[in-house]
Parts: C-alpha cells; structure tokens; sequence
C-alpha cells in the first residue's frame, strides 16, 4: 500500500522499475519499522513490506558447478524453463553493433572472445560489463584444442581468461568454455574441468555463410531450426560477432519471443545451479 505519492530511493529517482540500478541502496533506505511498514524520509511516504521493488542482481550469478557437472559438454541446456541461451562467438568484427542490437532489445547473452584480441577493444569489453553482460572463455590461440597435448590445452584456456581479466577484473570467464569451433573430446573436456570450465556447445548456429540477408539469417535459425525442434526451449544459439549478424539478430530475437521464447544469458539459462 503505497501513500503519498512516488517511491522514492537516494537517487530521487523512482524505485519502481529500477531494477538492476546499482545507485539505489535500498537495504539502507528501507529498514521496515516495527510494524512491517517501510519509512523513507520523505514525509508522508509510506510503503507496506510486501510492496517493496525485488532488486535483480545486474549480472546473475555464475553457476558454481562440481567436477562432474564440469566434465559433462553440453550443446543444450536445461529445458525446464522457455529460455534460449544466447552466446555470441569470436568478436573479431562489428563488437559495437552486436552489443548495440542486444541493448536495443533489452537482451542479455555471453560473449566468448578471443583472448588474443582482448586487448585490442577494451573499451567493448568495459562497456559490456558496465550492461550488465558476461563473458565466457573462448582459449587464448582460438586454435583446435583437440589437437594440443594436456598442458597446451590449459595454458591456452588459463591465457585466455587471464587476457580477459588484465583488461577488466570483471571479465570472468569460467566455468564457461567454448572450444573454439566446438572441437572437443574427452581430454578437451577434462582438461577444462581441471581449472574450473565445462565445455558449452550450441545446438542451434548458422551464421557462417558468406552472404546472407537478415531475413533469411532468420528463416536460418527460426524456422529451420527452432520451429523443427520437439522441444526448444534450453536450447543454445550460437551467433558470431560482424554486421550482418547484428542486423539479423533483432529479427531473431523478435522471432523467438513471437514464439514464447526468450533469449538470455548462459548464467540466467542455468541459474540455480541447472545442469
Ligand atoms: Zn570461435
């Protein structure tokens, strides 16, 4: 039971619908009085306990997943839920214009970058995490890790992260590894859960050709794939970085919501610790 006008929070801005607005301390602003109201200091302006905003964390948290989950790949995640996990590959290319089409359509994903070209953008990659986005660990080499001996598999994917935090110690990337080109195997795998990562294919891709328009990179990923599924939803949709994928996206996200699906990122597909 709200009186007295606007919820406000330290901000003046309204609390309502703020979620995910790191300036709002609200733990310090409402401490419920005795009688389960919450007073803010603003005369007249009174909020009764269950009416308080829910504060979404900006990023969701990272599965914390033991060994055995670690060593299981997986090309499609948890179908309990209508989510559609949204990872965007390499970023070679069009980094900005990506990120821009996810924004525009209030979507969140994971990015896997190359650890070599890490350094190369750090502005992307600051600006990402200031959204709200994640990262996962894409190697180092982007080479086949198939054909690396142990050691070199770990070196490679231990490069890769540590090239991702020397930009921002935000840009964590575990315990997502996507091996690049999603060349794996049983070594690749265990050499990942070693330090931490689980191999995290796709089961939906596509946008590899050399030409396509944005219509049919939707025809591509929608009807042809998500529409011929018995069952998408956990499904995960690999998408690379460049300006035409940009472009196309927005009709595949309006596409997947026409559906009753909704793209988000690996933490959010597998919140709660899902397998
Ligand atoms: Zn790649």
């Amino acid at each position: 039971m709200l009186t007295g006008g606007a919820i406000l929070g330290l901000t003046g801005r309204p609390v309502s619908g703020s979620e995910g607005d790191e300036k709002l301390t609200i733990g310090s602003v409402f401490q419920p009085d005795p009688d389960g109201k919450y007073r803010i200091g603003i005369p007249g302006i009174v909020v009764d306990k269950g009416e308080l905003p829910s504060r979404s964390p900006l990023i969701t948290e990272r599965p914390n997943w033991p060994k055995e989950v670690l060593l299981k790949s997986i090309r499609q995640g948890p179908a309990d839920r209508p989510l559609i996990g949204l990872t965007v590959d390499d970023a070679f290319l069009a980094r900005g214009e990506v990120l821009d089409a996810l924004v525009s359509k209030n979507v969140k994903a994971t990015f896997f970058m190359i650890g070599r070209i890490a350094a190369s953008d750090p502005g992307f990659i600051k600006r990402a995490l200031d959204l709200g986005y994640e990262f996962g660990n894409h190697t180092f080499s982007h080479g086949d890790l198939t054909r690396m001996t142990p050691d070199q598999m770990r070196v490679d994917i231990k490069r890769g992260q540590e090239a991702m935090l020397a930009v921002d110690a935000r840009a964590q990337t575990a315990p997502f590894l996507r091996p690049p080109g999603g060349a794996r195997n049983s070594a690749t795998d265990l050499a990942g859960a070693d330090m931490g990562f689980r191999s995290i294919n796709w089961n939906v891709s596509g946008d590899t050709g050399a030409t396509y328009t944005s219509d049919q990179l939707v025809r591509l990923y929608l009807n042809d794939q998500i529409d011929k599924m018995k069952n998408p939803w956990g499904s995960i949709l690999l998408i690379h970085f460049n300006a035409r994928t940009a472009s196309g996206l927005l009709g595949i996200i309006d596409g997947l919501r026409v559906r009753n699906l909704e793209p988000v990122s690996l933490s959010k597909l597998f919140e709660g610790d899902r397998i």
